[in-house]
């Protein structure tokens, strides 16, 4: 079925997008069946170079999918610029992982014991709405060097500049249906990779009730699952921490993409002593952080990505909320939400609760045991930042939170080459760093009898 992909910035429809059926998913399966056969006869080496030119053609359009991510997902031109390049650094670095899918020799009794990495033969990745191309290039690069054929179901919302890695890597030599993108809707394209027998892995990213519901329907199939899911990460501001740097970084820290991000500090914690200090440089920099159009190279925030989801954001700011401070936001057409500061009670609905929108609640903690306990008070673990100037604590409190990424000092969650992933309710399993590939296949063990 035909649906129209609608730019956020200014509500005009860009582009018509066909969403596959059911059966046109499973025809798309079938074909990367056969082109997974073929793909694991060509030798490593040759695989990494067929990566690498896809690198290679993907950084040569850095600008063209910066530009169109703008147009689709409202992201700032800056932040668009720097997802396309990550995307060619990934497909770089995945691409060498052809040719480092060690194997072990176990010394046993009576024979040889040899093992191997083998792909699971065709990867099913379902990606959400907020970071198109690199979601999906988290899943297809690995997947690709580890000798699978790999499917993409982009979100409805952002299928366009998927849809354009899919055209650079066929241009760039990788085989006809070896990745392929497939727009659609996650109840049907998405279920499908889940219930299909032929694809042997799923990778999802996007909220944590459908990934349960993927996990659900991918375990009555004895699928293996990545998933990667919500999170409502704590800034922990500690009083021995330069309070300038720390509030300087704050904006950014949630309200980078709009607050659509899944590692986005949505719970800010702030040690008494220096709160009301904290709070009025916080409110300096949040009036300075720039939402405008994002083609303006100066743009910090777009819009948020649907009428929709801002209907679900403004539902999250009642009028009888306690806002401590607000940015401002164009009027007019577009999706668009202030940044939101929020005086907030650890009990209150924008404290628990994942708004994936730029609203920052803030409380007061008293001491280190209290702050570790409202951080970890979440069914999510994602992200998170600590940020104080004695090591002792920097090392017992990343250690004491239940999280899969934190940063001291610092807001940062991302790097493509060390590992990326969710304690309890934020997901299973790792993306990136350099262990991605194994996780794109499955050990065989082989006894050589020795007569
Ligand atoms: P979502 O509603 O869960 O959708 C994610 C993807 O799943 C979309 O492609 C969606 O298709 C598809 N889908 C929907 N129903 C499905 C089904 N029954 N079977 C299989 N696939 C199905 O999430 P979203 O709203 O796009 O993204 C926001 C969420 O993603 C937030 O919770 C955020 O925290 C999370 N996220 C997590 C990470 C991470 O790395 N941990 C990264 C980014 C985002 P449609 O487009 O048709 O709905």
């Amino acid at each position: 079925m035909d649906y129209t992909v609608i730019n956020p910035s200014t509500e005009e429809p860009i582009e018509i997008v066909r969403g596959l059926s059911r059966d046109e998913t499973d025809q798309a399966i079938d074909h990367a069946v056969r082109a997974q056969a073929k793909w694991l006869k060509v030798s490593p080496g040759d695989r990494a170079k067929v990566l690498r030119r896809f690198a290679n053609a993907v950084e040569d359009q850095h600008e063209e999918l910066a530009l169109l991510e703008v147009v689709n997902s409202g992201h700032p031109i800056s932040n668009a610029r720097a997802e396309a390049e990550q995307v060619s650094q990934v497909l770089h670095y995945y691409s060498s992982g052809t040719e480092r899918l060690l194997g072990k020799q176990i010394p046993v009794a009576g024979g040889m014991n040899v093992t191997f990495h083998e792909p699971f033969g065709v990867v099913g990745v379902i990606t959400p709405w907020n970071f198109p191309m690199t979601s999906a290039i988290w899943g297809v690069a690995p997947a690709l060097a580890a000798g699978n054929a790999v499917l993409v179901k982009p979100a409805e919302l952002t299928p366009l500049t998927t849809l354009k890695l899919a055209e650079l890597g066929l241009e760039a030599g990788l085989p006809e249906y070896l990745f392929q993108v497939l727009p659609g809707k996650g109840s049907i394209v998405g279920d499908r990779f889940v219930t299909h027998p032929s694809v042997r892995k799923i990778v999802f990213t996007g909220s944590t009730e459908i990934g349960i519901n993927v996990m659900s329907k991918a375990a009555s199939h004895v699928k293996d699952v990545t998933l990667e899911l919500g999170g409502k990460s704590a800034n922990i501001v500690f009083s021995d921490a330069s309070v300038r740097e720390a509030a300087e970084a704050t904006p950014s820290s949630i309200f980078d993409n709009s607050g659509q991000d899944c590692c986005a500090r949505s719970r800010l914690l702030v040690q008494e002593s220096i709160y009301e200090e904290f709070m009025e440089r916080l409110e300096v920099a949040v009036r300075e952080y720039k939402v405008c159009d994002p083609m303006d190279e100066t743009s910090q925030m777009g819009p948020l990505i649907s009428k929709h989801h801002l209907k679900t954001v403004k539902s999250f700011v009642p009028d009888d909320v306690s806002i401590a401070f607000q940015g401002t936001s164009p009027q007019g057409r577009g999706f668009w939400f202030p940044p939101t500061v929020i005086n907030s009670d650890v009990s209150d609905v924008q404290f628990t609760d994942e708004i994936f929108g730029p609203v920052l609640s803030v409380v007061r903690f008293k001491n280190e045991d209290e702050a570790i306990r409202i951080a970890n008070d979440t069914p999510y673990g994602l992200s998170g930042s600590i940020w104080t100037n004695d090591l002792s604590r920097a090392v017992r409190v990343s250690r004491a939170v239940e999280s899969g990424n934190l940063s001291v000092n610092s807001h940062s969650s991302v790097r493509y080459s060390t590992p990326f992933g969710g304690f309890k309710h934020s997901g299973l399993g790792r993306e990136l760093g350099p262990d991605a590939v194994h996780k794109f296949t499955e050990e065989k063990n082989v006894f050589f009898a020795i007569g």
